[in-house]
């Protein structure tokens, strides 16, 4: 059967950010019948929501081929976090590694477990800029073009990490 292709939003901002986004990637490769296709920029982004006086985030983006089922890749993101030493009590804490599964194909679910496309997908420069670095001709089930996306989205601070930073 032909693999779906998800996208994943990587984020950290806490204990060496850069290199916890670096290890994401490659065990991201690692998943179960699945394997990365794309790896976008790094972005360093002020932080949106949460508790005060949190570090600036380190975003990126991956595109990945996968056998699994939506809510197995979930299952795997979690894991992945949990390795990497996420710790989940305030919303939108700061933390070591955040993935969230922003897209898988075309599907749409409301299931508050797994929402797809990622809720908060359309709102957020943090992913619109390096998603549109990997795959600038996507189209966002229930939203449109992401260029149109990108060009409609709240102002954010946010810069392109050279990769030698
Ligand atoms: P946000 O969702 O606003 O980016 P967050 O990433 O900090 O916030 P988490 O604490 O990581 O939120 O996740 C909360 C719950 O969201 C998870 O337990 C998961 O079941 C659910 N969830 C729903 N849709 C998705 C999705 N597309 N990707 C990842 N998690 C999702
Ligand atoms: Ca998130
Ligand atoms: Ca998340």
């Amino acid at each position: 059967m032909r693999p779906a292709r998800a996208y994943i939003g990587i984020g950290s901002n806490l204990d060496d950010p850069i290199r916890q986004v670096r290890r994401a990637f490659q065990a991201l490769n690692g998943i179960l019948a699945s394997g990365c296709v794309a790896q976008s920029p790094l972005y360093r982004t002020a932080p949106v929501g949460g508790p005060p006086g949190q570090p600036d985030y380190i975003n990126a983006v991956a595109a990945l081929d996968t056998g699994l089922t939506p809510l197995q890749l979930l299952m795997a993101l979690q894991t992945l976090e949990l390795a990497q030493g996420r710790t989940r009590s305030v919303r939108w804490e700061a933390r070591t590694l955040d993935l969230d599964l922003l897209l898988y194909d075309h599907l749409t679910s409301d299931d508050p477990r797994l929402t797809l496309p990622h809720p908060r997908l359309h709102q957020r420069a943090f992913v619109l800029y390096p998603l549109c670095d990997i795959a600038p001709n996507l189209n966002i089930p229930g939203h449109g073009p992401l260029t149109e996306l990108l060009a409609r989205c709240p102002p954010q601070v946010i810069t392109r990490l050279d990769s030698a930073d």
